[in-house]
């Protein structure tokens, strides 16, 4: 059967992270992909973001006491990465949206998104990857949507691949992933 859109993403980064390499987890919201990427072998480091004090804590208690990775939480929007991370980055992750079991009117913004994807792309290894799950089912997010297809599209083809992976005859707004990788 196909990978459904969560498992895709993850196999999209499981499949290029090597021992040494940096991640990011960009929307921790409760720190599943920072869980996921604290399991795969060796990572050097992940870096962590949320603007919400209670997806820091969520991660914290999700993220098991023997993981031996690395792992900054960082109580900030992801658009001020560079003040945080001067490492080459090798795998970043975006789950766009609001949690579920949070507060629905905090949710992943156009114009911070953009920028966050712009800085981590001048971050991004040789063949590294921007892994972002678009969530639009609601109002801001078909907004959001349309922002991001716009910039990926616009990427220089010369520079990067732009992968979209959606089940397009799902109903009710089923989620999808762009993936950006640096050539
Ligand atoms: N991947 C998460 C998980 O495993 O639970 C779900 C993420 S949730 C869909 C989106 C998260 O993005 C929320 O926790 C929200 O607080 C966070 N967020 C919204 N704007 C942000 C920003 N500018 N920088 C970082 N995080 C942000």
């Amino acid at each position: 059967m196909l990978d459904s859109v969560l498992e895709a993403g993850k196999k999209y980064a499981s499949e290029i992270l090597e021992p040494g390499d940096i991640a990011i987890d960009a929307t921790l919201g409760n720190g599943h992909d920072t869980v996921f990427l604290s399991k795969l072998n060796k990572l050097k480091k992940i870096y962590g973001f949320d603007i919400q004090e209670t997806a820091i804590e969520s991660t914290k208690n999700n993220l098991s006491s023997i993981a031996t990775t690395e792992v900054e939480l960082i109580l900030d929007g992801h658009e001020n990465v560079k003040n945080y991370v001067q490492d080459t980055v090798k795998v970043a992750f975006f789950n766009l949206g609001y949690l579920p079991s949070g507060d629905k009117n905090i949710t992943t913004l156009p114009e911070t998104t953009l920028s966050a994807i712009s800085s981590i792309t001048e971050l991004l290894a040789k063949r590294g990857r921007i892994i972002i799950t678009v969530y639009h089912g609601h109002d801001n997010g078909k907004i959001e949507r349309d922002a991001l297809l716009k910039y990926v599209s616009e990427l220089d083809q010369k520079q990067f691949n732009v992968l979209q992976y959606q089940f397009i005859n799902q109903k009710n707004n089923a989620p999808f992933l762009i993936v950006i990788e640096k050539k």
